[in-house]
């Protein structure tokens, strides 16, 4: 796995000219590094693992994008919420990131990401929010960074019914198992 922190765009750079960015940049670094061990991220099925910062109006924290053709894998962060926020917060962020991750590379997962192509926005919205539910779960069951507490939000923004909070709390899921979950939201 080749290993990239990007930051090519040009208005980051001219970003970066003018603070000490160095240092985030390499705890940022650290702390993806020690998540893809401490997670066992299988690190065989990617080529490229870029960390890619944004910068000025961002929507959310963060995001990971997979490419399976070319095995590549992108984790863009939201520069102001790394500069801004405690380790711990910009931990919980990068755990909860890879272990979507963790998933979606999980032969036992199988993760079908056309099916995802094909969900309208609000199925897609129930489905992540299950998803991150129990990624969340499992994380703070491992005693690994996770912001589970936001996730104890989510159920009751969702209503999502206490039966299937048993189902997802800190259980494996797979893929379908999930999306049927979600039907059900
Ligand atoms: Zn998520």
């Amino acid at each position: 796995m080749k290993f990239n922190i990007h930051y090519s765009e040009e208005s980051f750079e001219r970003y970066m000219s003018r603070r000490t960015i160095p240092r985030i940049i390499t705890k940022t670094e650290n702390i993806v590094l020690l998540a893809i061990m401490r997670l066992k991220i299988n690190t065989d099925k990617i080529s490229q693992f870029t960390v890619k910062f944004r910068h000025g109006r961002v929507e959310g924290y963060s995001n990971l994008f997979r490419y399976p053709r070319t095995k590549e894998v992108e984790l863009t962060l939201n520069l102001h919420f790394i500069e801004k926020s405690s380790k711990k917060a910009v931990e919980n962020i990068i755990y909860h990131e890879l272990g979507h991750l963790r998933d979606m590379l999980d032969p036992r997962y199988n993760y079908k990401p056309t099916q995802i192509d094909k969900m309208s926005e609000e199925a897609f919205k129930k489905f992540v929010t299950i998803w991150n539910i129990n990624i969340d779960s499992r994380l703070n069951n491992k005693g690994l960074p996770s912001a589970v507490r936001g996730r104890k939000e989510d159920i009751r923004y969702f209503h999502i019914p206490h039966e299937m909070v048993k189902k997802i709390w800190n259980k494996f899921v797979n893929f379908s198992e999930m999306v049927e979950l979600a039907r059900k939201l």
